[in-house]
């Protein structure tokens, strides 16, 4: 194949918008140059506003799948913690074939609204009764499969859980698929990690779900085998979506959690505090000062009615601009697909997720990985609509 040109009205490169730019694509799908204010010639045009690829920090693919179940008028009752019921109970029915159909579909609708990567945050390790799959890592392996096919680059997050409420409380059995010891993570973790060292688009990181589901002793021990394998890997974790969340981290340790996490977890720019809804001012400037990224789904926080993370205080006037393109990706992907927790977007006081290099590296995989979606883009739909359309029960 040869090369293609292609002549962009308007593109953002390193944060400046540039007109008439020419971005040529070799045989391989990468972009090979660009050039501003060129002439077209024989290039294609494209109009409008053309942005390097964005990347989706927060993802449970599995979750795509119950579009439609949950975003519904119901009792007055209904809350995350009854959307969360829910969620186990759909996510009984999941073949490993099941969740690769459908992470399949879903970073096929990540490339098409304009994420080259995502951030996969991984909890649904076991089968239907809580036993390991014969295969070490199923559905990591599952994932990462979906990911290749789909053309997008992987960050795997595989999730260590390990209790249902602070303190150490036992896992639930609808919890039963997520359940880790230690051990058992850290083997899963460093296998992953010599396996992701030859993908070139694919990293690892880990993720402790939260402190709900994490003791201080298990969160140090994994943090620990993680920075012996990769001392500035991601590390990404659910914090204060809820405010239930928070008065039972009060009773716990008579902390909140971002709090707690401030004063034990070294927060520093590998961390990732998904959510982060419920601060108080102490809290959101610590976290802007540790360098930790906000990670923050618009979309999911309506849905479960969980609130209003404090942005302009975070942010500050410098960034604010940031958090609205990123907030507005994420609309046009939830909207696409009417999912409750996909299309992410990230908050960082300084910086934003996409530096310029990145996102040239982004850009780049952007017109590759639109190819391979438009190749595969019916892949197992119709495993994905039997699921989408299976009743819930009880
Ligand atoms: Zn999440």
């Amino acid at each position: 194949m040869s090369v293609r040109r292609y002549l962009a009205e308007h593109a953002l490169i390193d944060s400046v918008w540039t007109r008439d730019v020419l971005i040529e694509v070799d045989a391989s799908g990468e972009i090979a140059s660009i050039t501003a204010n060129a002439e077209a010639g024989d290039a294609e045009r494209i109009a409008g506003c053309v942005v390097p690829g964005m990347p989706n920090l927060h993802s449970h693919a599995f979750q795509r799948a119950m579009a439609g179940l949950t975003e519904k008028g119901g009792p007055s009752h209904d809350s995350f913690w009854s959307w969360r019921e829910q969620m186990y109970v759909f996510l009984q029915r999941l073949t490993p074939d099941d969740i690769e159909a459908i992470a399949t579909r879903l970073y096929i609708e990540m490339l098409e609204a304009g994420y080259t990567t995502v951030a996969e945050f991984h909890y649904l390790h076991h089968d239907a009764k809580g036993a390991a799959y014969s295969q070490a890592g199923e559905i990591s392996q599952r994932l990462i499969a979906a990911a290749k096919t789909a053309g997008i680059g992987l960050t795997l997050l595989p999730v260590f859980y390990a209790h249902s409420q602070f303190g150490g409380e036992p896992p639930t059995a609808g919890q039963r698929r997520f359940i880790h010891g230690v051990d058992e993570f850290n083997r899963l973790v460093s296998d992953l990690h010599a396996q992701l060292a030859h993908e070139p688009m694919m990293r690892l990181g880990i993720a402790p779900h939260s402190l709900r589901a994490v003791t201080p002793h298990e969160l140090a021990a994994i943090v620990a085998h993680f920075e012996s394998l990769d001392a500035t890997g991601p590390i990404h974790i659910h914090a204060a979506e809820q405010r239930k969340e928070v008065d039972d981290s009060l009773s716990w340790s008579g902390k909140r959690p971002v709090e707690w996490l401030l004063e034990h977890a070294m927060l520093d720019s590998r961390w990732c505090l998904i959510h982060a809804t419920h601060m108080e001012i102490d809290e959101v400037n610590g976290l802007a000062a540790s360098g930790a990224v906000a990670g923050l789904c618009p979309s999911t926080e309506a849905d479960l009615g969980d609130g209003f993370f404090d942005a302009p205080e975070f942010s500050q006037p410098a960034v604010r601009s940031v958090s609205a393109a990123t907030a507005t990706s994420a609309s046009i992907l939830s909207s696409n697909c009417g999912c409750s927790n996909m299309g992410k977007g990230c908050v960082r006081r300084s910086a934003t997720c996409s530096p310029a290099k990145p996102a040239h590296r982004s850009a780049k995989r952007c017109i590759g990985a639109r190819q391979a979606a438009a190749r595969k883009r019916l892949v197992n739909a119709s495993a994905l609509c039997k699921m989408a359309i299976a009743p819930t029960g009880s």
